[in-house]
């Protein structure tokens, strides 16, 4: 299988969020059905066809455990613990560098993660928020939600 750096970032998310164990059953999975999908010989070029649908699985998995930890903490390779944050704002923009930013509103629940989204519109800035936890009643009180 050949490496790219879309591969690299999913695997380090893999391997920071569930260990070697995560990792080994997101590869299995994605093999079985790159196997299933686009069957190969093992003779000539490996057609692109398998790497991107190996990919594609992997995507999907991370984007799956991902949405599962929003607002945790995970501890990166580097050993700094860092939010897990969504990937994308509500319309679907995609947050990236300097296209997201991260705020905390404090709150007598304990506080609230909140992502506001950066992505150039027509009229500006889109400013969709996406907040974590998702704000209760007592929340609402002081104005969230
Ligand atoms: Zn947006
Ligand atoms: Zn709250």
């Amino acid at each position: 299988m050949v490496i790219c750096a879309l591969h690299d970032e999913l695997l380090r998310d893999a391997h920071d969020f569930g260990g070697p164990d995560l990792v080994a059953d997101i590869h299995h999975e994605a093999r079985t059905w790159v196997d299933e999908a686009h069957p190969w010989d093992g003779t000539g070029d490996e057609p692109g066809d398998r790497h991107s649908a190996y990919l594609a699985v992997w995507w999907q998995r991370i984007d799956l455990e991902r949405a599962e930890r929003i607002g945790t903490l995970v501890q990166r390779g580097d050993g700094r613990w860092q939010p897990i944050g969504p990937v994308r704002c509500p319309d679907g923009h995609t947050f990236g560098p300097r296209r997201v930013l991260l705020g905390w509103i404090p709150c007598p629940c304990r506080g609230h993660h909140v992502w506001t989204c950066q992505a150039p519109t027509d009229d500006g800035l889109c400013g969709l928020q996406t907040v974590h936890p998702v704000p209760g009643p007592r929340c609402r009180e002081v104005g969230i939600g």
